[in-house]
């Protein structure tokens, strides 16, 4: 029995772990305002229910809510919670798959958070572990939560195509490697999806699981999950046209112990911020540079050398380089406390530099 959720279920069946969200949200009036709701309202059990019937026919299901909110307050509690049910669920022989539903917005997060942590135990104890969500909530006209969900228990449950064990999501009719969804736009249905190297549920195209692979063999071995007191402060900043140094400036009087600074174009930064951003490299607060574009892979001697203590966040978009740069420095300080001399930056390349999928 898995001591997060305490199922006690002894026969094969698919855990599905319910985090809240749209999929889960309720409209005020459906019919004549859908995108005016709350989300994180109807409970996974019911979620489950509704698509039961089109389950296909021999696949168990056991759902468990772990939170039911709107992502966009998702915490590192809620991450520490949800990477040690996967792992538990992973190991546990009973649980054949997982299928998490998530709210949208920071699904983005998770999704590199659940490869960073359970990537590996995913491929090796060859189980799909599948995120998906949806874009209008659960009582909406046309809502896209019934299919997103049994699109994502199908793929969880069913050999397709050779596709490994790991850490995938699915939405609009598409999947992907969870660490490679990103919303990239407000309302559009496979907003998750827009950016993101995908092929069809059920119809996996060899150069995407070729892409897999490579990812797979190149992800040796699975991060820390920390506990929810151990999460290291990290924060974003974004440069932008009348940058001010104050704004750097004021975070070398708090506890945070590393930025991801969002640069413009290649990942450049504002002139107003390289004195305070040396400051802060000086007084050991960790550096991350990316782009605020979105898209697109950041070098270190690219627009200007990187110091020693600031790293290119490679393909990393904002928000997974933060997640990378809390695990990193988590897993940099658990190697020195057993005397390993591995510093958060090594760590991190581990991350940013997987091969992309095309
Ligand atoms: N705000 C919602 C959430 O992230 C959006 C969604 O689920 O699509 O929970």
């Amino acid at each position: 029995m898995s001591s997060i959720t305490g199922i006690p279920e002894n026969s094969p069946h698919i855990l599905v772990l319910g985090m809240g969200g749209t999929i889960a949200g309720l409209a005020f009036n459906p019919e004549d305002s859908p995108l005016q709701y709350q989300a994180g309202q109807v409970g996974v059990e019911a979620l489950v229910g509704h698509i039961q019937s089109a389950v296909p026919e021999g696949v168990k299901l056991v759902s468990y809510q772990l939170a039911n909110i709107n992502s966009r307050n998702l915490t590192d509690a809620h991450l520490t919670a949800l990477g040690t049910a996967v792992k538990e669920a992973l190991l546990d022989p009973v649980v054949k798959g997982v299928v998490i539903t998530h709210g949208t917005d920071t699904i983005e997060e998770t999704g590199l958070f659940l490869q960073a942590t359970c990537g590996k135990l995913a491929q090796t104890q060859a189980k799909r572990v599948i995120l998906t969500g949806a874009m209008l909530p659960s009582n909406a006209p046309g809502a896209d939560g019934p299919s997103n969900l049994l699109d994502a228990l199908r793929w969880a449950s069913t050999a397709i195509d050779n596709c490994p064990g790991g850490i995938y999501a699915v939405m609009d009719g598409r999947g992907c490697m969870a660490m490679d969804l990103a919303k990239r736009h407000a309302t559009a249905l496979n907003a998750p999806l827009q950016n993101s190297p995908s092929s069809s549920v059920g119809l996996i195209n060899p150069s995407w699981l070729s892409g897999v692979k490579a990812v797979q063999a190149a992800w040796n071995e699975d991060l820390p999950i920390p506990q929810e007191n151990e999460w290291p402060w990290v924060e974003i900043l974004t440069s932008h046209a009348g940058a001010r140094a104050e704004t750097v400036a004021q975070w070398l009087k708090s506890d945070v112990r590393g930025l991801v600074v969002a640069g413009s174009g290649l990942g450049g930064l504002h002139d107003a911020w390289v004195e305070p951003l040396d400051k802060a490299m000086a007084q050991g607060i960790a550096l991350v540079r990316t782009t605020r574009t979105g898209a697109g892979r950041i070098l270190p001697n690219i627009p200007e050398a990187d110091a020693s203590g600031c790293r290119a966040a490679s393909a990393l978009t904002a928000p997974r380089a933060r997640i990378a740069l809390q695990l990193a420095l988590n897993a940099a300080k658990q190697a020195n406390l057993a005397g390993k001399p591995l510093t958060w930056q090594d760590f991190f390349a581990r991350i940013a530099d997987l091969p992309e999928i095309r």
